[in-house]
């Protein structure tokens, strides 16, 4: 089954700037910003800038030089806010996708999240 990627989500405003944000980190082919919704003291959001629906697309079909930006951006933005665990006290990515992932906005993004102890990875099945 083909990507079907949705030019109007709005990471893809952000990414045409017609909508804000508060920017963290800008590279080659990624951005990151803040979550307008943080749920930690840190709450970034790294996006490629490609049209890429979720990880396993960009896994699928991004280009090398895609891939290795987007992972040190994750890497630089942990650096900055202060998270990497050799200096600061850790975090957790987290990357939805589709129905059983709860993905609200259909362009690949990780969750940076941090500042805080996160207690489980998950809640108890329900
Ligand atoms: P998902 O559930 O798709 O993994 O997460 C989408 C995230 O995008 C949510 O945490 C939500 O708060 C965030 N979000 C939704 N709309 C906007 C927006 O317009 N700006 C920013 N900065 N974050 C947004």
């Amino acid at each position: 089954m083909a990507y079907t990627y949705d030019d109007q989500n709005v990471f893809a405003k952000i990414l045409r700037g017609e909508i804000p944000n508060d920017t963290v980190l800008e590279t080659a082919h990624s951005l990151a910003f803040r979550d307008i919704n943080a749920q930690a003291p840190t709450h970034v959001l790294v996006i490629p800038k490609g049209r890429y629906v979720n990880f396993d697309h960009f896994a699928a079909e991004a280009t090398e030089a895609e891939i290795v930006d987007f992972i040190r951006a994750v890497g630089e933005v942990c650096r900055i806010e202060g998270v990497a665990a050799d200096r600061g006290e850790g975090y957790r990515l987290i990357a939805n996708a589709g129905r059983h992932g709860v993905q609200e906005v259909p362009h690949l993004h990780v969750h940076v999240i941090g500042g805080r102890v996160l207690g489980r990875m998950l809640p108890a099945a329900g």
